[in-house]
Formats: C-alpha cells, structure tokens, sequence
C-alpha cells in the first residue's frame, strides 16, 4: 500500500467501504471526522453512532403528552465568544444560564449552527438549524434546543456578529458587547422532545432532544453566508427504531 494512501486512512475516519482497507486496523480520530453525506460510515470508527436511537430524525407521527414541562429558561446576558471548529460556527456561552424542563435542571454551555437543518419536520427540511446545547452537572445528560430557520426577515441576534464570524478553522473571535440567546427564541414554546444522541462522532445517546415546532427567520443573505462557512454539516435522518416523539403543544 502506497504510503500516501496509508495516511488518508489516518486522517479520514469514516473509512472507505469498497477496498482492502477492512485488513488494515482503523485508526479513528475524533477530531478528524468529516461530513459525507448519505450512506455516511461513521459507525465503523465511532461505534455508538451505528446505535439504536441516534439523531437527527424525521419528525413524524407525534403524540401529544399532557405530562410535559413548559421550557423554563434563565438565560443571562454574556460577551460574544465564537469559534469556528471547523465543523460548526460555535458560540461559547458564559457559565450561568439554565434551561428547566421535565423537573430537570441544565446548564447552558454553547449553542452552534447547522446548514441544511438536520432534523425534518414531517419530511421538511429547514435551510438552517441552531442547537442550544444544555448539560446537567450532576449526570452529565444533555438537552439539546433544536430551532429551524425559514427565509425571511434579517435576524438582529445573528446581525450582532454576522459580520465577525470566524472564517477559518479553530479560529476565535471576542466582543465585549453583550447579547442574550433568548433573544432568538420563537413566540411560541410548543416543542417536540425525543430522546437520541450528539449528531457528530462520537454519537454518544445522552440527548434528550428538544426541536422547538415554530421556525424563527434570518435574512436570505444570512443564511447564505452561514452556508459558505459550514457548507453541507449535517448528518443524514436516522432511523427512529420504535422511539416515540412527544409534543408539547
Ligand atoms: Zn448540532
């Protein structure tokens, strides 16, 4: 095997199915994962990825559940820190701010955006997503917000550092000026909420996922601007095996 080609299996973790790669042992490396469509082969490097209950799915089929929470955020002020991973453009946010749902605490940690949407709504997919990523300290269990934008109007939380995203990856950038993440959220906190798993490797299903039903809007320039960043970083629709979708209406 040529040496050059003994290296792309190094740094290429979602491993070519069609050659004699398969007797070569895998060296996967979390940091060096890429987006490859349909047919992605994640799960031969990272195993929970070829799981049971992975995300995103297709949202289908709901049932409504008394038994829900409404979302209780207290999300505070906190200076603008992006990075761009190199995978996602992703907001650092402060310690501080908690989400509340279902009698379960969470932390505020990041939130971060995805072009296209990675979850559907009844089949329909949204030309952008963003993910509040919530941590609860004591378990370590996720709640994710999932919140689809449509075209429409100019987005002013977006406008506050559309101008400053990070072009390159691992590339930072700070503002003193503050903004607060809820001034994003939808009028309306009817969500749907299933449980499932981080839609990048390692795929670990410690998500309970929270895809709010009302679409916010950006400007169609913002959205474009987002997708020459982040280009096409979402994961395929997973199977949903017998998982059920709550809706809180
Ligand atoms: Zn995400």
């Amino acid at each position: 095997m040529l040496w050059s080609m003994m290296f792309m299996t190094l740094i290429i973790p979602a491993c070519s199915d069609d050659d004699d790669d398969l007797e070569e042992p895998h060296t996967c490396d979390a940091f060096h994962w890429e987006y490859e469509g349909e047919g992605a082969t994640w799960g031969s490097c990272f195993m929970e990825c070829g799981g049971q209950a992975q995300s995103p799915v297709n949202i289908t089929q709901t049932v409504e559940d008394q038994s829900l929470s409404e979302l209780q955020m207290n999300y505070t002020d906190v200076p603008i820190h992006l990075l761009n991973n190199g995978h996602t453009i992703q907001f650092e946010y402060e310690t501080g701010s908690q989400l509340q749902v279902n009698g379960v605490a969470y932390e505020l940690l990041q939130f971060h955006f995805h072009t296209v949407s990675e979850h559907t709504i009844d089949g329909v997919r949204y030309p952008m997503e963003v993910h509040l990523v919530h941590k609860n300290l004591d378990t370590d269990a996720l709640a994710v917000i999932g919140i689809m934008f449509k075209q429409g109007t100019e987005n002013p939380f977006l406008q506050s550092f559309m101008d400053d995203l990070p072009t390159a990856a691992d590339e930072h950038f700070t503002s003193e000026q503050m903004v607060n993440i809820s001034t994003i959220l939808p009028n309306s906190r009817s969500y749907y909420l299933y449980d499932g798993s981080l839609t990048t490797p390692p795929c670990s299903e410690v998500v309970t996922w929270i895809v709010m039903q009302t679409p916010i809007e950006a400007s169609p320039e913002q959205i474009d601007r987002m997708y020459e960043l982040m280009q096409d970083n979402y994961r395929p629709i997973q199977p949903l095996n017998g998982r059920e979708i709550k809706a809180f209406n």
